[in-house]
């Protein structure tokens, strides 16, 4: 059963609660909120907090700034004592019109249309992210900075190390404000960690993770640390992924409709095969920044050819077959800087693409690639390498730019192409060690 309106105002009285944060997240996955004050809540789940867009990235074009926040009472959460005192709370919002209607910018009724699509389909998805990231510490004036004392890696314990304090402590608020935490551990790279949900509604796991990033960081600045997202902060140890388990299923039964006999269902093949060739046009989403690509090369665990396997980690996209009924999609190549609703909105609709039109797989990768030379070998095509290569293939892959919807396409790509312009025409430090007293 779902949480309505009532149930909101009921709970939010029943814990105290002063303040509740009306959270969403602007076009670059940018977490924002309004504050109102408890007794503004009926007003609120009516859908009657103006706010001004074109305060905030891509939401509108200056004539038309008024926009209203809309409430998910589903996702009214209040938050564990300790990380606010009066308690306080906070609900995801839609943005809409002030006739009511999804307004184009909104990130999350992008979803929510992708969402539907799948609905008429007769299908439900359900994602289940693995997020990864770094916890540092900070310098003497309170400066994020990319060290860490710890010496942990794969599973370990490591005693005495903050990044595991900050990692329990955040787990332990995001248990306490119901959140599916299925696992955490430390993660290969000293600093790294990761925190991985169970298997929920599309939608409601996008949700999560934009909560999911705040609680982390704001635990994380409790102890005296910075944690961070993203993708490659550190030159020659992994990156942080943000893996996607998508899990299909027949709306009318719940009946897994990927599997068959403990493998790929035709189904399944399908949505695999629309995923892969897609992969080009929704990489600019999934891995949304210049330092992206520096995550996406050999030898750090993170997928660089569009392939894909039953047997191995490497690859794009991994066939999860264990446990047999629970058989999933796992794609590896996204990473936590990504805006959740728009990377969710651009892979699910690539593989609800497959179903419909009906594609094949290419054979799966037989192994890990040693090296570029087998990928050509095996015909893989690269991922895009470069943010703005991965721009020029979302230009050209109408549907993923049809699921992102027309408006939030055009922002995207022009924000986007700015900030790689600024990146390529910036002199970096490697040119100066590299060149200065050579030329
Ligand atoms: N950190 C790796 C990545 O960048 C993934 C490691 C793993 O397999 O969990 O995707
Ligand atoms: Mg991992």
């Amino acid at each position: 059963m779902r949480q309505t309106a009532d149930d909101v105002v009921r709970l939010a009285q029943e814990a105290g609660v002063q303040l509740v944060r009306l959270q969403f997240t602007d076009i670059l996955g940018v977490v924002k909120n309004v504050a109102i004050p408890a007794a503004g809540l009926p007003d609120a789940l009516a859908g009657r907090v103006l706010f001004d867009g074109s305060a905030v990235l891509g939401f509108v074009r200056s004539e038309e700034a008024d926009v209203y926040l809309l409430p998910d009472p589903e996702t009214f959460r209040v938050d564990p004592p300790g990380l606010e005192d009066p308690p306080a709370a906070r609900m995801v919002c839609d943005i809409v019109n002030p006739d009511a209607s999804p307004f184009p910018g909104c990130p999350r009724s992008a979803l929510k249309r992708v969402l539907d699509q799948a609905g008429e389909m007769g299908l439900a998805i359900q994602v289940a992210p693995e997020v990864e990231f770094f916890v540092f510490e900070r310098d003497q004036q309170g400066r994020a900075t990319i060290r860490t004392q710890d010496q942990g890696g794969y599973f370990d314990v490591s005693p005495g190390d903050v990044g595991e304090d900050v990692r329990r402590a955040a787990v332990l608020e995001l248990l306490a404000m119901g959140f599916p935490v299925a696992a955490s551990h430390h993660e290969v790279a000293p600093g790294q960690h990761e925190i991985d949900l169970a298997p929920t509604d599309a939608l409601y796991a996008a949700d999560l993770l934009v909560t999911l990033r705040v609680v982390v960081r704001e635990v994380a600045r409790r102890f005296g640390c910075h944690a961070t997202f993203l993708p490659k902060p550190v030159t020659g140890i992994n990156g942080s992924g943000l893996h996607l388990h998508q899990h299909l299923s027949r709306m009318a039964d719940g009946q897994n409709v990927m599997a068959q006999d403990g493998h790929l269902s035709s189904m399944g093949r399908r949505y695999l095969a629309g995923l892969l060739a897609h992969a080009p046009g929704y990489t600019a989403v999934a891995n949304p920044l210049v330092n992206s690509y520096k995550r996406l090369v050999p030898g750090y665990e993170a997928p660089m050819y569009v392939g894909w396997s039953e047997s191995n980690r490497s690859p794009l996209v991994r066939v999860v077959t264990a446990p047999p009924d629970r058989l999933h999609l796992e794609l590896r190549s996204p990473d936590p800087s990504a805006n959740p609703y728009l990377a969710w909105a651009v892979t699910i609709q690539a593989g609800l693409d497959g179903i419909a039109r009906g594609l094949e797989p290419p054979a799966a990768q037989p192994r890990n690639l040693a090296a570029a030379a087998d990928a050509d070998r095996l015909g893989l095509r690269r991922l895009p390498d470069s943010l703005a290569s991965a721009l020029d293939a979302l230009k050209r892959d109408a549907l993923m730019r049809e699921a992102l919807g027309a408006h939030i396409a055009e922002q995207f790509l022009e924000a986007k192409r700015i900030e790689w312009d600024v990146y390529a025409e910036e002199v970096h430090a490697w040119e100066i060690d590299q060149y200065l007293t050579v030329y």
